[in-house]
């Protein structure tokens, strides 16, 4: 307890020189004050852990001074040295915030002593406490707030990464969840599969991040991705140290979605904590799940929209477009046509090269097709060797036209059969949709011409 400051305030000379000898000699800073005034003075300038004040002094009261110190400085610990006519003032002084009085009759040094040393013990639990109290505050306010960002991060997720999105879009919605969640320097992402819209790769980088890290980090993620499955992978992710990392810090997780393979990885200079790499981690297998979802729902949709054999649309959703397409051209007043193409003896193929053969066909031709019109033209096999091209915001003449070049081009198709080069011929009806017409009317027009076709000899096309 050596250098605390005490104040020591007797207008008695020889006590205030007995008592500042004694105590100064136990290793306190003593200030001596004859008179309230002058004590007053001091208490301005200066402050004290202990004061020792005469209950009675001139000019102020120790009860004055009491008040006066607990209002500056509340921690101060004061006690009253009081005659024993005073002992009532002295109780009061106690409900004043005075810690202890002590009766000057018979005041024992031994009891001053130890008046002081429990003054002090006090004085410092109390500020203990209060460091203490201050710091679980803080702490508790912390905990808060981490909880608050966790509970963002999660409704931040389910805004991002779910409902119906495309690949592309659950690949960026994952970065962006990432980046912004945690402080990195780059990020990034390589696919594999073959998805609908997937994107191969997006990567991230700060400003102040040079071209040669982000090229390096990108050769290394590439080249992990290329030797699919890195051996951590295998290993589950388990091996922390990262063999040959482009950066000293590195996070990285594979994701894994049926046919779809990928990989994630972030990097910068300060190492993760763990609460870090498992956000990481989180959004990552979100991101994963919501990869999965898409897939799935691709492959149901392909399987109920798509001819098996061909890989061409079926007549289903033929049927549905067509709807949708008629309505469009009449409200925008486009051209609208179909095309409806039918194999030439198509029978005869099955009947003496087999019905294996007869296949081969059908998915030759379903080749071409696809790749014979434009993107925006819809090709469907409508049934056995029957097959539509609906050509969108294109007129009769120029139907005509397509028609007479997928005729041609059919006709130079190979189907490679043993021993023999095998060829086929379509025949085509062409149908533009007039006013008053619906899509039925429409298939119907390219059914009669169809049929015209095949009367006047086959491997023609006919309009209606
Ligand atoms: P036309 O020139 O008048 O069109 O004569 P066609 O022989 O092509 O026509 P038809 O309608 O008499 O015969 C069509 C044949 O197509 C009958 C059917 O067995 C065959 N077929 C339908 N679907 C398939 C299929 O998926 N695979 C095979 N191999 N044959 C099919
Ligand atoms: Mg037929
Ligand atoms: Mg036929």
């Amino acid at each position: 307890m050596a250098g605390e400051k005490i104040l020591l305030a007797d207008d008695e000379p020889q006590i205030l020189e007995l008592l500042t000898e004694f105590l100064e000699g136990q290793g306190y800073m003593v200030r001596g004050a004859t008179d309230g005034l002058q004590a007053q003075a001091v208490l301005v300038k200066e402050e004290f852990t202990v004061a020792l004040l005469d209950l009675k002094l001139p000019g102020l009261s120790g009860l004055e001074l009491l008040s006066i110190i607990k209002a500056r400085s509340p921690e101060t610990e004061v006690i009253l040295f009081t005659g024993n006519a005073e002992v009532e003032s002295a109780v009061q002084a106690l409900r004043l915030g005075a810690y202890d009085y002590l009766l000057k009759s018979d005041l024992l040094l031994a009891d001053l002593q130890a008046v002081i040393n429990r003054a002090l013990e006090r004085r410092r639990l109390t500020q203990t406490n209060r460091t203490l109290l201050e710091n679980l505050s803080q702490t508790q306010a912390e905990l808060a707030q981490r909880r608050a960002a966790e509970l963002t991060q999660i409704r931040r997720i389910g805004e991002t990464l779910a409902g119906p999105l495309t690949g592309r879009q659950i690949a960026q919605g994952m970065l962006n969840l990432i980046w912004e969640s945690l402080s990195l320097s780059v990020l990034g992402l390589e696919l594999r599969g073959n998805g609908e819209e997937l994107p191969r790769e997006a990567y991230r980088r700060q400003p102040e991040v040079a071209d040669a890290t982000l090229g390096a980090f990108k050769s290394w993620l590439k080249d992990q991705i290329n030797g699919w499955p890195p051996d951590w992978v295998a290993a589950s992710g388990q091996e922390e140290q990262i063999q040959e990392a482009p950066l000293p810090a590195m996070l990285r997780t594979p994701l894994q979605a049926g046919e779809v393979k990928g990989l994630v990885a972030a990097g910068r200079e300060a190492p993760f904590s763990p609460e870090e790499s498992e956000l990481f981690r989180i959004f990552a297998l979100q991101g994963s799940a919501a990869l999965k979802n898409l897939m799935l729902y691709e492959k149901v949709r392909s399987l109920a929209i798509r001819d098996g054999l061909t890989g061409l649309y079926n007549y289903r959703y033929f049927w549905e477009v067509l709807h949708r397409e008629v309505e469009l051209a009449r409200r925008y007043h486009r051209s609208l046509t179909l095309l409806f193409l039918d194999i030439d003896d198509f029978k005869k193929v099955n009947d003496t090269l087999g019905h294996r053969v007869g296949d081969l066909v059908l998915k030759a031709l379903g080749t071409f097709l696809r790749e014979a019109v434009r993107h925006a033209d819809l090709v469907c096999r409508y049934g056995g060797e029957e097959f539509v091209v609906l050509l969108a915001e294109t007129g009769y003449d120029q139907a005509l036209i397509s028609a007479e070049r997928l005729r041609e081009g059919v006709a130079q198709i190979l189907v490679e059969v043993p021993e023999e080069n095998l060829h086929f011929t379509v025949s085509i009806g062409v149908a533009e949709l007039k006013p008053g017409m619906d899509g039925d009317d429409l298939v119907k027009a390219a059914d009669i011409a169809l049929y015209r076709a095949k009367q006047t000899g086959k491997n023609r096309i006919c309009g209606f």
